[in-house]
């Protein structure tokens, strides 16, 4: 388990979502949140390109590394 990016992702994401939303189209930070009114989540990046469903935060990390290109897909 990863549970420090995990924390990371998930500390204060209202303020997170403010600090990306200045970050002007790079791949600065992504955030996994869950969604509101049903089961699941979805993922995002700094950058406006990138938004994904995923069935759960692991997925969505995963997800954002790839789009990164931390990882390989
Ligand atoms: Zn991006």
């Amino acid at each position: 388990m990863d549970d420090h990016d995990e924390n990371a992702l998930h500390e204060k994401p209202l303020e997170f979502m403010t600090s990306i939303a200045n970050s002007g189209g790079h791949c600065d930070g992504q955030a996994v949140l869950p969604h509101e009114n049903r089961t699941g989540y979805y993922a995002f990046c700094s950058c406006g390109d990138w938004r994904v469903d995923v069935e759960t935060q692991e997925d969505g990390l995963h997800l954002a590394r790839v789009h990164t290109g931390s990882v390989q897909a």
